[in-house]
């Protein structure tokens, strides 16, 4: 466990275990197809909310980890300087995750930046505007779109969101 000290995922390791405790109480319970649909939804929501803590914890951990690397100014190489702490969203394929990061700005130049800039560079994951926009695009609406993400993917999207990323990257989805 030594090398999850500090990040907050022992915390996620002991949440894991008492969810599994408690599913297991569960057994002598299952009786009919109604109890194992139950279980089925509980597992999948359950699971979601575990794996979206831990990607938040794990890209937090990673923004604070590189915090002092991107102090350095990309642009003139000087120490740029803390305006303070900012929050930065991320939609992952779990759900939104955010994390703090500090905001530099750059005495010499002018440059300013968010610490979490290389690894949250846009507001939607890869892999969640991959789903996303093929659902719009195979759909062929994007209200339907909204529907399917927020029932399939467990993801609220909403359908404006859809349209802009179908236009942006559309094509490229129908082609995979
Ligand atoms: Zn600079």
């Amino acid at each position: 466990m030594e090398s999850t000290n500090g990040f907050g995922l022992e915390r996620i390791v002991a949440e894991f275990t008492a969810w599994v405790t408690s599913l297991a109480t569960r057994v002598a319970d299952l009786k009919n197809e109604q109890d194992v649909q139950t279980l089925d939804l509980d597992l999948r929501n359950g699971g979601r909310r575990i794996l979206l803590n831990l990607m938040q914890t794990l890209l937090q951990a990673a923004v604070t980890q590189q915090m002092e690397q991107t102090r350095i100014c990309p642009k003139c190489e000087a120490r740029r300087r803390h305006q303070g702490v900012r929050p930065r969203k991320l939609l992952s394929s779990f759900g939104s995750v955010t994390v703090k990061g500090i905001y530099w700005r750059c005495p010499d130049c002018g440059e300013c930046g968010h610490a979490a800039d290389s690894l949250l560079a846009e507001s939607m994951s890869r892999l969640m505007q991959g789903r996303v926009s093929l659902l719009g695009v195979s759909l062929c609406s994007f209200d339907k779109a909204e529907l399917v993400a927020r029932r399939i993917l467990s993801v609220p999207v909403d359908d404006n969101t859809i349209r802009l990323l179908c236009m942006k990257e559309g094509w490229v989805a129908v082609q995979q």
